[in-house]
């Protein structure tokens, strides 16, 4: 892929950083390790927005809250979903 800031060739997402997050609740924040993130010669190491949405995305599915304030990316993923509907 190119990157996304300065439109580099052949970027990839061969790295990985270390962010902190807030919830999408707001009510906390957390560092997440290990995030899977872009490396270009020219803008360095950064995490997409496309990445980035997906973090968001798993933060509010999964349930942390048997999480300490500091995990890995794959640990998100691994986390159970929470129970978002009332089945009647
Ligand atoms: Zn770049």
């Amino acid at each position: 892929m190119d990157c996304l800031w300065c439109n580099a060739p052949n970027v990839e997402e061969s790295e990985k950083k270390d962010c902190f997050w807030i919830m999408p609740d707001g009510k906390r924040s957390i560092k997440l390790l290990q995030v899977p993130a872009i490396n270009c010669p020219e803008c360095g190491i950064y995490v997409s927005d496309h990445r980035n949405q997906k973090v968001d995305e798993a933060l509010s599915i999964h349930d942390l809250s048997q999480y300490p304030d500091e995990f890995a990316y794959d640990q998100l993923l691994a986390a159970p979903v929470k129970q978002l509907f009332n089945w009647k």
